[in-house]
């Protein structure tokens, strides 16, 4: 067996089930795949109303939706018009509808275009991985947004960097 994890996220855990279908503990507090339809409006703006949090850190809460990383949430932000700093509470729901539109538009176009987040990193063929750099704003701090020709923003929040347009994400 062979497990490899080219951006030291992943791990093997040994697990007991108590009961046939049971989840395993660490899977059991996970919240909705964004990919399917409870990942919709109505379930974002259920959550949202009731966290004052940024919506960036609220996206990458597992607990609330599963694997929506920093480059993702970003990417998804930017397109979606909103500032990743905004408190949920205080989306409007085009807002929210628009991030719902947006994080599964990114995350299947990231699909579709493979593996993104292997840059520099071994393929099984032994070739070198490079990601085309079609990123909007994620590590892009200083540059000229594409849109409106703003200064994309770098800022940290929940300890990770956090990069957006001020001019398209107000
Ligand atoms: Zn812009």
């Amino acid at each position: 067996m062979r497990f490899e994890c080219v951006r030291k996220f992943g791990y093997i855990s040994y697990c007991e089930f108590t009961e046939k279908g049971a989840l395993p503990e660490v899977l059991k507090n996970l919240g909705v795949e964004p990919l399917e339809d409870e990942f919709s409006f109505a379930f974002m703006k259920g959550v949202c109303k009731k966290k004052k949090t940024a919506i960036k850190n609220l996206i990458m809460d597992n607990k609330i939706v599963t694997g929506i990383g920093n480059i993702y949430s970003a990417e998804s932000l930017f397109i979606a018009n909103v500032n990743p700093l905004k408190r949920a509470n205080e989306l409007s729901d085009l807002e929210i509808k628009n991030i719902v539109v947006c994080v599964k538009k990114v995350l299947s176009n990231s699909i579709s275009d493979g593996k993104k987040h292997c840059e520099g990193k071994e393929l099984p063929d032994g070739s070198e991985w490079k990601y085309p750099v079609d990123f909007n704003v994620y590590g892009r701090a200083g540059e000229k947004c594409q849109k409106c020709s703003a200064l994309i923003a770098k800022v940290k929040i929940g300890g990770r960097s956090c990069f957006f347009c001020p001019g398209c994400q107000v």
